[in-house]
This record gives C-alpha cells, structure tokens and sequence, in this order.
C-alpha cells in the first residue's frame, strides 16, 4: 500500500497528481496523442483512483504507469547498449528491448525522447534506423547540435543509461490500389504546359 509519510492515502493520492505539459515538452510533430492528451488521460486516470477505502486504486495507478513496452501514452526507460561516434557531431545509438522484442514500426513513424536539461523538461521527435522487426535492439541516429537543447542531454548519455521513449508515431500507411490512373503526359508540350501538368494534381487518385 502507497502511504505518504504521515499523511495517509489521501495525501499520497495528491502526492502523485500528473503535471501538465511545459512548454518546451512539446516535440511540434504533430504526435497522436500528443503531450497534453496524455496529459489529459494520466488526470483521468488519476482522478479515478482517488482512494475511497480501497488502497488496490493505488497499486493500478502504480502499474498503469509502469509498462515495459514502447507506448505513446507513457514513456519507457530503454537501456543504451551501445554510442557509436559517425561523424563528427553524428552518433548512432542503440537501445535494449526486453526479451526478443521488436518496435514492429511502420514506414516513417517516429518515437519522442523526454529529457531534462537546466530543470526544463524537453521532448523531441527521433526517426529509428533499425528495421522494424528488428529483434531485441532499435537505434537511433542522431545529429547533435551545438546550442540543440536535447542534443546537450544525448551529449552526456553512456553505455547503460536508461533513456525514455514513447511512440510510435506518425508514418506513411501504405494502402493498396488507392491510386486508379496515372495521367499519360503528350511528348511535347510547350514550357509553362509542362510545368502545370507536372504538379501533383495531373494524378488521379480515388
Ligand atoms: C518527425 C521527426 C523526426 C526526427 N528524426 C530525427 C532523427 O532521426 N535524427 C535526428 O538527429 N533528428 C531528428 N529530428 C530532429 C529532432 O527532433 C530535433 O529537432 C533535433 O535533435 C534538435 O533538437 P535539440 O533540442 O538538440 O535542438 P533545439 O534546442 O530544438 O534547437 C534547434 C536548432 O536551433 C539551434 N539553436 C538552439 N538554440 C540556439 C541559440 N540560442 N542560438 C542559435 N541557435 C540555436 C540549434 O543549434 C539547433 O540547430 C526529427 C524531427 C522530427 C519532427
């Protein structure tokens, strides 16, 4: 049972209040769900387990927020396993996933990194390199900019830290026969013709 020292579960219960969203805490990828939706469901979340006699609420809240696997509504701690130095300011990185798994991504999606720079907590987007089925690893490549706030965080990161992700995000679902007809172009057209058929709406899509 959760207890806050001399407090008892109610002030336990307000000990684990979620904290909204910083400015900074917002990647600006366009996450579905973003930082402030899963702000919004931890409330939720939150404000159901308030204790009414039942100390059990506390234990769900605890392992509600304690999942293994990657998710975008809560950050996971994935254990680096390895920096390899590609350029001069390029490093590639990877992380340990439990057992055998995979990050099983799709196409272009993405997943956000939370780190803490100066006591400001920060968010950004990262594209993994890994394939998507790759089992029991995903790395990242990541530029790290002079004066790029979590580039200063990824700077200090060595083998064995525990670093915090969520996702996936994002990415580019491939649906089959959504394109009906290409649009067959004439030989020779004159310039500013050609120019216009060019662009994306000489295609006939469904
Ligand atoms: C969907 C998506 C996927 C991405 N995937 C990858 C990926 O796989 N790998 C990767 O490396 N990046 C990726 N990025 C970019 C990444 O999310 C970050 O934007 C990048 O790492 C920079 O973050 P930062 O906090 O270090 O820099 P920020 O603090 O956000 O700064 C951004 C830029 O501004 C400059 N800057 C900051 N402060 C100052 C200042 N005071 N004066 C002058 N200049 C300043 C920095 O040098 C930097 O160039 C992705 C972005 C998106 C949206």
């Amino acid at each position: 049972v959760l207890q806050a020292p001399g407090g008892g579960e109610e002030a336990a219960w307000l000990a684990r209040a979620p904290r909204p969203p910083a400015p900074g805490q917002c990647c600006g990828g366009g996450c579905r769900p973003c930082v402030h939706d899963s702000y919004a469901a931890a409330l939720a979340r939150w404000r159901r387990a308030r204790p009414a006699g039942n100390a059990d609420n506390y234990l769900l809240l605890f392992l509600q927020s304690n999942n293994s696997e990657l998710n975008p509504d809560s950050f996971t701690a994935f254990s680096l396993s390895s920096v390899e130095q590609l350029t001069e300011d390029t490093y590639q990185y990877r992380f340990e996933l439990p057992g055998n798994s995979s990050l099983r991504l799709s196409l272009g999606q993405h997943i956000v990194l939370r780190g803490e720079v100066n006591g400001l907590e920060i968010q950004r987007a990262y594209t993994p390199i890994s394939p998507g089925n790759a089992e029991g690893y995903f790395d990242v490549l990541i530029k790290c900019y002079e004066a790029g706030l979590m580039s200063q965080y990824i700077k200090t990161w060595k083998k064995g830290d525990m670093v915090f992700w969520r996702g996936p995000f994002g990415g580019f679902p491939y649906q089959p026969n959504k394109v009906r007809a290409w649009t067959r172009l004439p030989q020779t057209l004159p310039a500013p013709a050609a120019a216009a058929a060019s662009a994306p709406s000489s295609l006939h899509l469904d």
